[in-house]
């Protein structure tokens, strides 16, 4: 907006007229106080300010604009009735433009002089806006950076304060920040402890995990810079999001200690179940030694006393083998004799040797599904030995209900064998576990007798069939258990 400032209200509506044809806005004042009154109030683009007049004349007016900080930069052009001597003009007057045009006032010239002085104001303003914009920026960037700065410190300090080892790097795993057990196993904050050679290098399952964004959980064996042998530790990377982009922060937690004992408690295991075994088998014969030799009469006491026996060695026996079959897993050395073999005959051969030994129970076994012609490529052997623990569990964990059903079904590439009871089932929450070495379902635990093994089994014996095992319950509504076996037959068994 353009301030006119004359005493004559004549000037002013000519002036005025002028200004608005070119589409400029006007405001007016008809003395030198009015118009510093309105300075103060308003901004202005540009002063018109007519030098003759009573009272205040133009050049006190300027000087006062001058004092201002808010107007000592607003551009005026005086209206002089003589070439007015410049000397005058600039007094008190040193920043923001100035000029002056002489009456009768030339309107081309004037506007002339408008013109370049409006485009200068609108210019000043661009640029102050740009100016303030840079600034707000800076300023943001400097919070955003001191922030980040903030948060990167307290993440060091926290992982200074872990009694792991711990480290941050980038995506491309350069290392950042390494705390200080960092140096008891590397001597630098570039390189990652030396692993054993028989274990895959840090960096390159590092880099696996860098490309995938998978989080990176590793047991690995790390030397200590002042030790010879090597320690069992626990390697975990975890992404986190900065700036848009991801950084991983890891940790060494040391698992030695627990991995030595894992260690003597599977050699145990291995040892005592061996050495069971032996006096087991000769216990086992003699028994059926005895039982033939004394002819007993199947109803008599002593004929029953025999048979219970012969069932409690059965059981420790089955007990004796989960245990060494648990040993030869955690050794890789559960042997897996492939063959190409009738399913039904697993299948009825399992089925068999379970009511046998359940002659006592009431429950009735059912089957689904046709599989007589089917052959299929596995152990079998083991796979009986799933089913088998399938239905043992059935029976024992559904003991009292009225019938367990055992059901195959052949799907386009792999069969599925279920066993179906109706027992106490699993609560959904514990049934991710119940395939996990020892692990029992706490709430029956003390109800029924077992190890928590025999599935653990099952789903080693099934992994290495490239199959699938799993259940399906609710608590209280009985279980479904299955596996699924692959139907792919080796080129050379068809
Ligand atoms: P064990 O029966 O010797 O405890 P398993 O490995 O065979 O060990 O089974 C693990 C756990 O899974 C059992 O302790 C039991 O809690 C649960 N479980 C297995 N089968 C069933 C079933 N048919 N119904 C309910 N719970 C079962």
């Amino acid at each position: 907006m353009i301030l006119i400032v004359d005493d004559n209200p004549d000037n002013i509506y000519s002036l005025q007229k002028l200004l608005e044809s070119k589409n400029f806005k006007v405001d007016t004042a008809q003395s030198g106080e009015e118009a510093l009154k309105k300075i103060l109030k308003y901004n202005y683009a540009l002063i018109i300010l007519d030098v003759q007049m009573p009272d205040m004349d133009g050049f006190e007016v300027a000087e006062n604009i001058a004092g201002f900080s808010k107007t000592k930069e607003t551009p005026i052009i005086f209206l002089s009735a003589v070439n007015t001597d410049k000397r005058f003009i600039t007094k008190g007057y040193d920043s923001g433009g100035l000029d002056y045009v002489t009456k009768p006032v030339d309107p081309d010239i004037l506007m002339l002089k408008v013109k370049t002085f409006y485009r200068l104001y609108e210019q000043t303003q661009a640029l102050k806006d740009i100016q303030q914009t840079l600034e707000r920026e800076v300023e943001g960037r400097k919070q955003a950076q001191k922030e980040l700065r903030s948060k990167v410190d307290y993440l060091h300090t926290l992982l200074e304060s872990l009694p792991q080892i711990a480290f941050t790097c980038d995506h491309r795993g350069n290392i950042g920040f390494v705390n200080g057990r960092w140096f008891q196993f590397s001597d630098n904050e570039h390189t990652f402890p030396q692993t054993h050679p028989d274990d895959r290098p840090i960096a390159t399952e590092l880099q696996e995990s860098l490309e995938s964004g998978k989080p990176l959980e590793m047991e690995v064996r790390v030397k200590k810079r002042d030790e010879s042998g090597y320690s069992y530790q626990l390697l975990r990377v975890w992404p986190i999001l900065e700036n848009g982009e991801n950084n991983w922060v890891g940790t060494f937690t040391d698992i030695d200690a627990q991995k030595k004992a894992e260690k003597e408690k599977d050699e145990f295991l291995s040892i005592a179940s061996h050495e069971l075994k032996t006096p087991l088998t000769s216990i086992k014969a003699y028994m059926q030694l005895l039982d033939r030799k004394l002819k007993l009469d199947k109803g008599c006491a002593e004929a029953k006393y025999v048979n219970r026996v012969q069932d409690q060695v059965e059981k420790l026996n089955s007990l004796i083998t989960d245990l060494l079959d648990l040993s030869k897993i955690d050794n890789g050395k559960l042997g897996i004799n492939k063959k190409v073999f009738s399913l039904e005959r697993m299948v009825q051969n399992a089925i068999d040797s379970i009511v046998q030994t359940h002659d006592q129970s009431n429950m009735e076994l059912y089957r689904q599904g046709d599989i007589s012609d089917l052959m299929i490529y596995g152990d079998e052997i083991r796979l009986e030995q799933v089913l088998v623990n399938f239905l043992t569990n059935a029976y024992k964990y559904a003991a009292g209900t009225e019938k367990v059903i055992v059901d195959c079904e052949v799907m386009v590439d792999f069969v599925k064998v279920s066993v179906i009871d109706f027992g106490i089932g699993i609560p959904e929450s514990k049934q991710p576990e119940v395939f996990d070495k020892f692990y029992r379902v706490e709430e029956t635990s003390f109800d029924f007798q077992g190890l928590g093994i025999g599935l653990y089994i099952c789903s080693e014996i099934i992994r290495s069939h490239q199959g699938t095992i799993a259940v399906e319950s609710s608590a209280g509504n009985g279980a479904t258990f299955y596996f699924t076996i692959p139907l792919n037959l080796p080129t050379d068994a068809k």
